[in-house]
């Protein structure tokens, strides 16, 4: 046998360039990938995913009608998920991403509701933030449940308009009003009648995906889910 170079490599670059854990910064065991067997087992989960009417999906009661809203993980200030969070968006750790992706769909892979997705659509991010950041935060998530759940991810349905001059009008008599017209949607006849599943980091107030969830309602006979990879508590 010969020796994969590409794990010596990795294995040499562990040795000077030890890899940490994204929740707890402790050292990884080399049976460890980003997150390590403490923080996983430390970290609070939601099974929101068991409960059809959960505390996600009732944040959009008398708002928009969804199919399925759930989270992984919550979030609460100061603790692992807000680490997790913050390498994700802010530190280049896009295989956060990943790994909560994969986590995710696992729990998920058994969903009756989930099963009749026909597409993943991840929140865009806005171009002047994309451009700072180079690379939206969802995209590994979406990326991973895709691979996973064999559900492919559509990124130029829903999009956000560059510059509205609307927003800023309307900021100054409610935020909600201005970024609804920030995003929209493209489609054709094809994309009728399709079970959009929208995907995000964090669900806070739920405002961002309530309006990404009426841009894409206004294709014929569209039916909306979400999934996060964390939600705030209320
Ligand atoms: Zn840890």
């Amino acid at each position: 046998m010969f020796p994969n170079p590409n794990r010596m490599f990795k294995s040499l670059l562990h040795l000077f360039f030890p890899a940490v854990c994204a929740g707890c910064k402790t050292v990884l065991m080399a049976n460890e990938n980003v997150i390590c067997t403490v923080c996983r087992h430390e970290i609070p989960l939601t099974q929101q995913h068991l409960n059809p009417v959960n505390e996600a999906f009732k944040k959009f009661y008398g708002r928009i009608p969804v199919e399925h809203v759930s989270a992984l993980l919550y979030f609460h200030k100061k603790g692992i998920v807000q680490e997790l969070i913050h390498c994700l968006k802010y530190r280049g750790q896009e295989d956060i991403g990943t790994v909560l992706g994969e986590w995710y769909a696992d729990e998920l892979k058994n969903n009756s509701i989930l099963q009749t997705v026909d597409a993943i659509i991840p929140v865009p991010l806005h171009p002047r933030k994309l451009k700072e950041r180079g690379y939206n935060q969802v995209t590994e998530f979406g990326n991973a449940l895709s691979k996973s759940l064999h559900i492919p991810v559509n990124t130029t349905i829903l999009f956000r308009q560059l510059y509205s001059k609307t927003q800023s009008q309307k900021n100054r008599l409610g935020r909600t009003e201005g970024i609804d017209t920030v995003f929209d949607v493209s489609f054709s006849k094809k994309d009728h009648n399709q079970h959009f599943l929208l995907i995000d980091d964090v669900i806070t107030t739920g405002a961002t995906l309530e309006v990404c969830a009426k841009a894409l309602l206004k294709i014929p006979g569209a039916k909306i889910s979400m999934v996060c990879m964390a939600v705030a508590e209320s």
